[in-house]
């Protein structure tokens, strides 16, 4: 992988999978808010995967 594709699950409670097998729950905001650039699960670049829509 060159990189790891996160998913929005829930926006009540900013819950996200990765592509890796991993959750993660935010207080709040998005993954680029919370300045997490690498999936803490497998290392890779993390890639929101509904970032631009
Ligand atoms: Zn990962």
């Amino acid at each position: 992988m060159e990189k790891c594709e996160w998913k929005f699950v829930d926006d009540v409670e900013c819950h996200y999978e990765s592509e890796c097998g991993g959750e993660w729950f935010f207080f709040e905001g998005t993954t680029k808010e919370n300045e997490m650039e690498l999936c803490p699960f497998c290392g890779e670049p993390l890639h929101e995967s509904n970032s631009t829509l």
